[in-house]
């Protein structure tokens, strides 16, 4: 067993989101078509007295440094699982944007399963390691998986997606973030404003099988044409400064745009990684974000580093 552990989590962006209507507990019915982009959070475990967190990176202050840390919760459930006080520091190194739709915090806790089953030697199955997962966030499975995965449910219920090679994305980072159930909610406050209601009224939400042919055969273009996110007029509608920032990226010859989950980050899908790294270049310099970065993807799941 090692002293320390460091796991490395991606972000995800969602492809594919369509959201059905409210369900009886609350959750929107999603299809859901997640994929981990390399961009990356990193999470060292550490056998401590206590549990412990601590935060870096440009977003640190944004971040509980306190047991309401969604990796401090990861560590304290599969603690419980095996009878483990779960006395070890996390430290989490943050890339991810912070509530920035793009599951940092989920990733985090992800991230917290892996190291702390490794740290404590655990052993736990991977099936053990879904349902604490799903128990603490229906983006926590697939931080977990990695990949490209069909989410159904409320996202937690995986299916991985066959892809025919790498794609290149563009993220553009905006200066603070929007709250994942307000943006819900503002979904639902327009679908009711539109005549119909969020609860009724609303197909059940499915996969497009136009973009899971253009993920199986890696085709870019078709992908880029397919990309779609029934929560991005809501995201729009709390931060229409968004707008520019899409209209900038197509501007800059970006083949497919969208708000990334529930915004503000906005993900730009490029033919190449030379385009993408001129696109991200661009965009920085538009002024319509903080910052562009540059990822490429599919990548694995939460990962021990040696
Ligand atoms: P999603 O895409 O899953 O909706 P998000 O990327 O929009 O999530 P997160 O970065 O996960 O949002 O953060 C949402 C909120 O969760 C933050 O404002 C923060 O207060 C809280 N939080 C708790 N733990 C973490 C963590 N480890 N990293 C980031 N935020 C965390």
């Amino acid at each position: 067993m090692s002293s320390t552990i460091t796991v490395r989590v991606p972000a995800k962006v969602n492809v594919q989101l369509a959201v059905g209507g409210r369900r009886a507990d609350g959750f929107h019915g999603l299809a859901s078509v997640f994929f981990a982009v390399g961009l990356y959070d990193e999470v060292t475990v550490t056998p401590a007295d206590r549990l412990t967190v601590s935060v870096a990176g440009p977003d640190a202050a944004a971040v509980p440094a306190d047991r309401s840390n969604l990796a401090a919760r990861a560590a304290v459930l599969l603690g419980a699982r095996y009878g483990i006080t779960p006395q070890v520091h996390l430290h989490i190194d943050k890339g991810i944007p912070v509530a920035g739709g793009m599951a940092g915090g989920s990733a985090d806790a992800a991230a917290a399963l892996v190291g702390c089953d490794a740290l404590w030697g655990t052993g736990a199955d991977p099936a053990v390691l879904a349902e604490l997962a799903a128990e603490l966030g229906s983006d926590v499975p697939f931080g977990l998986l990695g990949g490209v995965a069909l989410g159904e449910g409320r996202g937690e219920v995986l299916s991985p997606v066959p892809t025919g090679g790498s794609f290149h994305w563009v993220f553009a980072v905006a200066d603070g973030g929007l709250s994942t159930p307000a943006v819900y909610g503002e979904c639902d406050r327009l679908r009711d404003l539109d005549g119909g209601s969020a609860d009724t009224d609303l197909p059940v939400p499915a996969a497009d099988p136009v973009l899971l042919e253009a993920l199986r055969t890696g085709d870019a273009t078709a992908l880029g044409a397919a990309l779609s996110n029934d929560l991005q007029p809501a995201a729009l509608s709390l931060r229409p400064a968004l707008a520019a920032t899409l209209r900038a990226g197509a501007d800059a010859g970006a083949i497919g745009t969208l708000v990334s989950g529930s915004g503000p980050t906005c993900a730009f899908l490029a033919k190449d990684a030379a385009s993408a790294a001129a696109l991200a270049t661009t965009l920085t310099a538009s002024g319509t974000c903080r910052t562009a970065l540059p990822a490429a993807g599919p990548v694995p799941g939460a990962t021990v580093l040696d």
